[in-house]
């Protein structure tokens, strides 16, 4: 029997479902499922009863919260697609806007975490959510996979003097041989769950934590782990670090 899947955003850049839209597994998607609400394709305007509801975007606005509670009414399962959804995301580093996780509101069965969601998440979640089955997200954080650890341990001695390395500095990883934070340039892998392959190092960029955590609470994770290293000044200043993709839970 084919699942009903509602799916839809709140306040977001669309990334997360324009990925999903994007993904090979799309069209296998659709012909294996119902899809009862998705107004981004969709002219279906009533929230009806589904068996899943994937919603991409944080809560920023009291008008959003009665659309989720409906949302969790009428669903069996509903899962937090992306890093604004299941963390509150980079809205949180807005001075003006309370941004929160939809979980701050309702109970949630689940993430697929990411800014966006790496395509191969995305494909290896959906399969699993098509076949009624949980979302399985790795336990380790991306440095227990990362080809730049190497043999060696994490450097808490070194220095911490840069967010990225400069654009001459950026190398691809046949170039790199060390990790980010030997170079004294800040890579959140210790504290961000593994589940991208790795993207943006094989790029020759540090982790920026957009997985999330792989335990409860990025920004404690966050200040214990930096409070390890020898902080910059510069750094020590930044508040974005802390709140780049998550803030604590908020009051609503
Ligand atoms: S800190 Fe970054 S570069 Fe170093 S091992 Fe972890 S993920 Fe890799
Ligand atoms: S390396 Fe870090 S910032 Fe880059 S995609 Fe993976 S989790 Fe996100």
């Amino acid at each position: 029997m084919k699942l009903k899947f509602l799916i839809t955003s709140l306040t977001s850049c669309s990334g997360c479902i324009s990925t999903l839209i994007s993904s090979d597994i799309f069209p296998q998607f659709l012909e294996r499922t119902n899809i009862s609400y998705f107004p981004f394709i969709s002219d279906e305007d009533k929230i009806e009863e589904c068996d899943i509801a994937l919603i991409e975007g944080c809560i920023s606005m009291d008008s959003q919260i009665e659309l989720l509670k409906d949302i969790r009414n009428n669903a069996k399962k509903v899962y937090a697609l992306g890093t604004c959804a299941a963390f509150g995301g980079i809205l949180s580093l807005s001075k003006k806007k309370k941004a929160g996780a939809i979980s701050d509101i309702v109970q949630i069965d689940g993430i697929i975490p990411g800014c966006p969601p790496p395509l191969k998440l995305i494909g290896n979640c959906l399969i699993r959510l098509i076949e009624n089955k949980k979302i399985e997200l790795s336990e380790k954080n991306l440095c227990s996979t990362c080809p730049l650890r190497g043999n060696n341990n994490i450097p808490f001695e070194k220095q911490i003097y840069k967010l990225n390395p400069s654009g001459d500095e950026i190398a691809t990883l046949d170039e790199i041989s060390n990790c980010f934070l030997n170079n004294g340039i800040l890579c959140l892998g210790p504290i961000t769950r593994e589940g991208c392959d790795h993207i943006c190092i094989e790029y020759g960029i540090p982790c920026e934590g957009c997985l999330g955590p792989v335990s409860k609470d990025y920004t404690s994770n966050l200040i214990n782990f930096l409070s390890l290293f020898n902080l910059s000044k510069d750094l020590r200043k930044y508040k974005g670090i802390f709140y780049r993709f998550s803030k604590p839970k908020i009051r609503w």
